[in-house]
């Protein structure tokens, strides 16, 4: 199982960003309303997630480390409308078969007085030792050494400023899709980020503020349509307002940040012809459909979807952001 996991390991994590990513994401399926991200050197040292989610029991703990272990989908047919980010059961093991993991919480079910419990597994095939922790309500996982015994991959770590880099665009990723999540990162002992949660509309349009920057929110237009099932809300940066680089380029469906060539090309059509050529728009834009309507499963890291009928999604985006656009030239 271990070399099956360090194999897994190499789709799920490639650097530190995507241990956080995985991180971050159980943390709100966990319901986390406070996640804390502490960083060493660029996460090359040391990764901890801290959050304020239901815990897992001591029962759990273990199997929780297991591959292919999830209590997150019960039968093969909750495959096909999933709720969660997670759901393959893969990144606690593949991250602790090529670092030194160790998995602490204290669940909101156990009794009052009982103490939380730590798991430790470092690149073994299961966790060994169960030791109890002193915590708050929540978990704790911390990361450290990425890569120790797998040295030809941490070899391909880059200055620890750039994988910083990636952590912070993966919170970034993470925040937008998460409103009612409070953020805080620290690097190196420092506070690098604060992104309060936004709990009305107006807070929710500072906090894109914050997170993509203010310069983007106030060259913006929102928009908000629905047509039958589909529905696309969100910012979409005004034509002349575009940028030469596609970082400030965000969209998720239901609530997953995807990186998805179809909505890609969709959005870019509806702004042909209104941008010079090599420029391109910013745009944070929410894509919320039937969750049986579009497949999850496509890649380990989740990054890529497939829509049972991407022709209507694609042809509803463009319509949609160019009704947008042209209402605003007028
Ligand atoms: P998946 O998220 O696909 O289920 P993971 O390997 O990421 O798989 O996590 C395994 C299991 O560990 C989860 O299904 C969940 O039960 C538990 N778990 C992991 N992280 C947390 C967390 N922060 N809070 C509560 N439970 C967690
Ligand atoms: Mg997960």
């Amino acid at each position: 199982p271990l070399l099956a996991n360090q194999i897994a390991a190499g789709e799920v994590v490639e650097r530190p960003s995507s241990v956080v990513k995985e991180l971050l994401e159980n943390s709100i399926d966990a319901g986390a309303k406070r996640i804390q991200i502490d960083v060493d050197r660029g996460g090359a040292r040391l990764i901890r997630v801290t959050d304020d989610g239901n815990g897992i029991e001591r029962s759990q703990l273990e199997l929780a480390l297991e591959r292919h272990a999830t209590s997150k989908i019960e039968e093969t047919k909750d495959l096909k409308a999933i709720y969660t980010l997670g759901f393959r059961g893969e990144a606690l093991a593949s991250i602790s078969s090529v670092a030194k993991l160790t998995l602490s919480s204290k669940s909101t079910a156990s009794d009052e007085g009982d103490s939380g419990w730590s798991a430790i597994a470092q690149g073994q095939d299961t966790a060994v030792d169960i030791q109890p922790r002193s915590m708050p309500n929540g978990t704790i996982v911390e990361v450290r050494d990425l890569f120790f015994n797998t040295p030809a991959r941490q070899k391909f770590l880059r200055a620890e400023r750039t994988e910083y880099v990636h952590i912070e665009e993966t919170i970034k990723r993470v925040a937008l899709a998460s409103p009612e999540v409070a953020f805080t990162l620290k690097h190196n002992g420092k506070v690098t980020k604060r992104i309060p949660a936004a709990h009305s509309k107006e807070q929710q349009q500072q906090r894109v503020g914050t997170i993509v920057s203010n310069n983007f929110l106030s060259g913006s237009i929102f928009l908000d349509s629905d047509i039958e099932d589909l529905r696309l809300w969100g910012w979409i940066s005004s034509p002349e307002r575009h940028q030469n680089s596609n970082l400030s380029q965000y969209v998720f469906v239901n609530g997953r940040a995807v990186r998805d060539r179809t909505l890609n090309h969709a959005i870019r059509q509806a702004y042909e012809d209104l941008l010079p050529t090599g420029r391109v728009p910013a745009y944070v834009l929410y894509l919320e459909l039937d969750p049986e309507l579009v497949d999850v499963n496509v890649h380990p890291t989740k990054h890529e979807v497939r829509f049972s009928d991407a022709r209507r999604v694609h042809d509803f985006i463009t319509k949609t952001v160019s009704e947008h656009l042209q209402s605003q030239e007028e």
